[in-house]
């Protein structure tokens, strides 16, 4: 099947499109973070798609808000039993209480979480939280230089923390890149992505055909992860 696909900046919201041989245009909102996807005929443009946008875009916002808030109130109650994701893996929380000091293991499909007795949601939620950055912190280093010579740029500072609508930013001028702190709990190729994604603003600042033609050249499977990292649309409507 033919498909080409591009990004968009629409109302100040990021958009990925991708064309294909449909009928009808499909704006997908995404969770957790309200990524806007958009499934679009061939026989349109990125004009054309601009325009649809911008028609819906206040139901694109209600989504998002509706997302957001549901992700607010989905809040983990971080009790045995419950699932977690690591690197894409779905895994069982199994939480130990214990003397001592806070702790995370992976055993298998098991993510077990060491804790005093008694601790309460938050620290445990807490103790999570920080072996994820430790999991990011121990990645981003060897993809990032594995895609220096590649982009011909280098990173000299990047962090990781918790971004409600974006995966990853970046600052052009001190090249300074930010990940989001959710990414360790998608597969790594998705991490990856990200470095290179971001890596590739500080070549080409805005979502156009360069940008992409870039992108191309560098990882031809960005698509596929970029859709990964998207999972399921959490709302999906077709507009005639
Ligand atoms: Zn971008």
């Amino acid at each position: 099947m033919n498909t080409t696909s591009s990004y968009l900046t629409v109302g100040g919201i990021d958009v990925d499109v991708v064309y294909k041989d449909i009928k009808n245009l499909h704006i997908g909102v995404y969770p957790p973070l309200g990524r806007v996807r958009i499934a679009a005929p061939l026989k349109l443009d990125d004009d054309a798609v601009r325009l649809a946008v911008v028609q819906r875009l206040s139901w694109i916002k209600k989504q998002q808000h509706q997302l957001q808030s549901a992700e607010r109130q989905s809040e983990r109650e971080m009790v045995t039993g419950e699932s977690h994701y690591v690197w894409g893996v779905r895994m069982r929380l199994k939480v130990v209480e214990r003397p001592g000091r806070v702790h995370v293991e992976v055993d298998s499909d098991r993510l077990l979480l060491y804790v005093p007795e008694g601790a309460e949601r938050g620290v445990r939620a807490a103790a999570l939280e920080q072996w994820q950055r430790q999991q990011l912190r121990e990645r981003i280093p060897g993809s990032v230089s594995s895609w220096e010579p590649m982009i011909g740029r280098t990173v000299p500072r990047w962090s990781i923390r918790k971004m409600k609508t974006k995966w990853g930013s970046c600052n052009r001028e001190t090249g300074h890149i930010w990940f989001n702190l959710e990414l360790a709990k998608k597969h790594p190729d998705c991490l990856e992505y990200i470095v290179v994604h971001e890596m590739t603003h500080l070549l080409e600042r805005s979502h156009g055909e360069r940008f992409t033609a870039l992108m191309d050249s560098f990882m031809p499977d960005w698509r596929a992860r970029r859709d990964q990292l998207n999972g399921a649309p959490l709302a999906d409507e077709k507009w005639n």
